[in-house]
């Protein structure tokens, strides 16, 4: 496989896209990413990058120079859990976690295959509207909880999947 350094060698970057960038990223309430002053606040508190070593302010330095299909058809942008610590922690309020978010969906709309993984959470959402089944948590004694056990209602199921779907789709349509 390419690494990003090669792949940018072979590229221009893309002007009309970024500008599309932009303006999702505005939709989300994002300031511009050309606001990034690469302090690399993000990635020191990045749980990805303890594991994956993703490094959330060189995916930013990346889209600030408008190299969007080289971040697009990486690897990089899907080792991000969505965990959002990139975003509070931004001093200038960027948001690498939203352009991960954008790229990662650009990427499928152009007809990407998702990883492994990703399609495993999908499935789980279109068989019973939820990423998966609730699990126990242990306490600090190692007492598994369960939710009946917390005294918590029981996780209902979308009554009429295809609705759940359409309205999924439409939210996302009306979101960008
Ligand atoms: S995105 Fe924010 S936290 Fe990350 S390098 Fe840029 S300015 Fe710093
Ligand atoms: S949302 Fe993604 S990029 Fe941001 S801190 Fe979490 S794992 Fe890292």
């Amino acid at each position: 496989m390419m690494g990003l350094t090669d792949l940018f060698n072979m590229s221009k970057p893309e002007g009309d896209k970024q500008k599309e960038l932009i303006r999702q990223l505005a939709v989300l309430g994002v300031k511009n990413p050309s606001l990034c002053f690469q302090c690399a606040k993000c990635t020191s508190g990045c749980e990805a990058m303890k594991l994956l070593e993703l490094q959330p302010h060189s995916v930013m330095a990346s889209v600030k120079t408008g190299f969007l299909d080289e971040m697009m058809n990486s690897d990089v942008i899907w080792a991000c859990v969505g965990c959002f610590k990139c975003k509070e922690r931004c001093p200038q309020e960027m948001s690498p976690v939203d352009v991960m978010f954008i790229l990662k969906n650009w990427y499928v709309m152009s007809g990407g295959s998702l990883p492994g993984d990703y399609q495993n959470l999908l499935q789980g959402i279109l068989s019973t509207g939820y990423i998966q089944e609730p699990v126990e948590v242990l306490d600090k004694d190692n007492k598994g909880w369960s939710r009946e056990k917390l005294g918590l209602p029981k996780r209902g199921h979308p009554k009429n999947i295809n609705g759940f779907m359409s309205a999924l789709s439409q939210l996302a349509a009306e979101k960008l």
